[in-house]
């Protein structure tokens, strides 16, 4: 019988699966089996080619693709064991390591991680003082601008930073790079630069490499970079054995310096590169492979290719607003519940997103229903940022004045004028921190007013539920406030921390009473420790970042918080480019499912009403009919009298009233035809 393992290539992948010599781009949509002609070629290298597999080099970008593909083909039953073992799989990253490692004698102790980046770059910030924005934010996007700047290598003249003026880029450059030459480290971009230096550096390592790699295979070329492909280009040469797999559709990476135009000019390069084109989808159902064809057809920048579903099974997609985010947690998980009734396993679904700040708190609802989850990535807690650690000191010393490391954390925020000299005095006198102050602090009559306040607020805190007691401290007590005045001192941009603000109090609007509220976020922490990523056999739903979705797939695909601003996210909404960027984002994230896709827009998010995602209008476009009703007609309601219908779903569509000039969504049932209005 024909399993999905085995079931039948077709004439295109065979055509790509016996190219034997010199280079080839295959060039096709998702789900076409890319992937599985560069598994099947390089079986086919070695039985009939017969290729030495050590010969063989296959290359992808992240860690969890790579170990997909070495999967599949350790499944392919028509190598020998022995000879798969050979094939070097891998990532560009620990690739070119591996050479830096035998050739220059780099081990894993020069490896500067990105945490301890994270750290340096910090401190030449400080040092150096530049930038007004917030400080994480500021190193964050100094981080993708050195590292867009080193993977540019020969444009760097022209390189525009998008953090900091080009005189202030230049000097956190030069010290961020002499720290590490001082100090013997290499980051994840120098083992790109490094290796390439190297083999333009030294003919002898080339000729080496060369013998040693005589067929390089790239899954998701789309992705490469300028300092990739030079390498790459290095390599293969004089052979030009390159096969490489990609589709532009799916470029995702261009804030890292990804560059689509090298797959786009990949035949200018290799004018003798055989050019072969997939077109049969294999992965996921009709309707699925339509929305997402009719949502990547808006982008300009592209080249139109051909999917052919081939899945027989067809289900509708599902499309769901919720009214907050507590009920699109909630829906989502009795919907994975229901998968479960109808035979589904919770290793078949995955919830995919655009920021990781939006898995906090569907963890919440996860672990509360006991639906078992794991993630490729490192999942954010709100929790542990340091404006939430603000305002739990604050939960934590109205009950405790004897909390002495809470109340000393927030004595000054906003500031009372308490000095150190004061703090250190009340800590000898054994009472709690307010009396300890009064009696100890030698306070002037100002701060004792202060303290008193304090104290008087905190009592406060105490008869309020968690959410009413957040609002207090940022409304009442002046947290807010004093937040805004601690950025317009520093000259940095606030959205980023009232952001964290707002989504530490939506959080908090799960537990009513603040104890309960605080034992869950030791909870919290205790359960995301152990959530690291291990790809197991085990039942687990898997949370991911659309960025890490890329080449895998899912019989479910549930896509979250799909509204304005998150996605398109609304740092990468300034330019057409950004925008036709998220664009495939969305596009990679619906074309992982194979057979169920779930779209979810919350209509509110912290407290405010919210857009959905400008993307659910394009995938809708073609479904803009429903029964006789169309987008623009004229409908009348019992209640509310004449209207325009503006968006029609399943059994629901929004209309605006002229009467009470607002949008509401109505049962379709409800409405009464009248002419269409142009
Ligand atoms: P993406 O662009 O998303 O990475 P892809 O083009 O790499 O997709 P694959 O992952 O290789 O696609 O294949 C998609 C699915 O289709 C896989 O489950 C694969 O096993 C299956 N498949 C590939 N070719 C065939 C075929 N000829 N017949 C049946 N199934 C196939
Ligand atoms: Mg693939």
């Amino acid at each position: 019988m024909e399993t999905e393992e085995n079931a039948l290539l077709n004439d295109q992948q065979i055509e790509a699966i016996k190219h034997l010599n010199g280079p080839c781009m295959v060039y096709a949509g998702p789900g076409s089996g890319k992937t599985r002609v560069i598994t099947e070629r390089v079986s086919y290298l070695i039985n009939v080619g017969h290729v030495n597999p050590r010969e063989i080099l296959v290359i992808t970008f992240t860690k969890a693709a790579a170990e997909e593909m070495k999967n599949r083909f350790a499944k392919d039953e028509s190598v020998e064991d022995s000879k798969k073992r050979q094939v070097t799989f891998g990532t560009f990253h620990s690739i070119f390591f591996r050479m830096l490692k035998s050739y220059c004698g780099y081990n894993l102790e020069n490896i500067l991680n990105e945490g301890e980046k994270f750290n340096v770059i910090k401190n030449i910030v400080r040092t150096l003082d530049v930038g007004n924005h917030d400080e994480e934010e500021l190193i964050k996007d100094l981080i993708l601008d050195i590292g867009k700047w080193k993977n540019n290598l020969f444009n760097r003249g022209e390189f525009i930073p998008k953090t900091l003026e080009s005189s202030e880029f230049k000097r956190v450059l030069d010290s961020y790079e002499n720290f590490k030459v001082d100090h013997g480290k290499i980051d994840f971009d120098d083992m790109l630069t490094k290796c390439y230096d190297l083999l333009r550096a030294r003919p002898g390592v080339l000729e080496h490499v060369r013998n040693q790699y005589q067929y390089i295979l790239i899954d998701e070329f789309q992705d490469i970079n300028g300092v990739q492909f030079e390498t790459i280009k290095l390599m293969a040469e004089p052979l030009q054995n390159l096969f490489v797999v990609g589709d532009d559709d799916q470029s995702i990476y261009s804030f890292r310096g990804a560059n689509p135009q090298i797959i786009l000019n990949f035949h200018d390069i290799y004018p003798k590169a055989q050019k072969i084109t997939l077109n049969m989808n294999y992965r996921s159902q009709e309707n699925i492979i339509k929305s997402a064809n009719q949502l990547i057809k808006q982008n300009k920048c592209r080249v139109e290719k051909q999917i052919i579903p081939t899945v027989k099974a067809n289900s509708e997609i599902q499309y769901s607003e919720p009214k907050n985010r507590e009920e699109e947690n909630r829906t989502i998980c009795q919907f994975i519940e229901l998968l479960m009734s109808e035979g589904y396993s919770y290793k078949d679904i995955a919830i995919i997103y655009r920021t990781n700040l939006l898995a906090g708190s569907l963890v919440d609802s996860l672990l509360d229903r006991n639906i078992p989850f794991v993630s490729r990535d490192h999942i954010y807690n709100v929790f542990e940022h340091w404006i939430a650690k603000d305002i739990i000191a604050y939960l934590k010393g109205a009950f405790n004045y004897y909390d002495y490391d809470s109340l000393m954390r927030i004595i000054n925020r906003p500031t009372r004028y308490i000095t150190k000299n004061a703090m250190r005095k009340a800590q000898t006198y054994h009472k709690d921190f307010i009396t300890a102050l009064k009696v100890k602090g030698e306070l002037m009559p100002y701060q004792n007013k202060n303290i008193a306040d304090l104290s008087y607020h905190l009592n406060n805190i105490k008869y309020l539920t968690t959410k009413e007691a957040i609002k207090y401290i940022r409304k009442d007590i002046g947290y807010d406030r004093h937040i805004e005045n601690y950025c317009a001192e520093k000259r940095i941009r606030c959205e980023g921390l009232i952001e964290t603000l707002n989504e530490l109090e939506e959080a908090s609007s799960r537990h009513e009473k603040i104890d309960g509220f605080l034992t869950h976020i030791k909870d919290m922490k205790s359960s995301l420790s152990q959530k690291s990523f291990h790809r197991t056999e085990e039942e687990q739903v898997e949370l991911l970042t659309m960025h890490s979705a890329k080449g895998l797939e899912y019989k479910v695909v549930i896509i979250l918080g799909a509204i304005e601003g998150v996605i398109p996210h609304h740092k990468s909404m300034d330019t057409l480019e950004d925008i036709e960027e998220e664009r495939r984002l969305f596009y990679v994230a619906m074309t992982r499912a194979k057979e169920r896709l779930y779209i979810s827009s919350s209509l509110i998010r912290y407290e405010k009403p919210t857009e959905p995602s400008r993307f659910i209008n394009e995938i809708r476009q073609n479904d803009n009919k429903k029964g006789s009703f169309v987008i623009g007609q004229e409908v009348e309601h019992k209640t509310f009298g004449k209207g325009l219908i503006e968006q029609i779903s399943e059994k629901i569509m929004k209309v605006r009233f002229y009467r009470i000039k607002q949008v509401k969504p109505l049962d379709i049932d409800t409405c009464i035809h009248h002419k269409i209005v142009k």
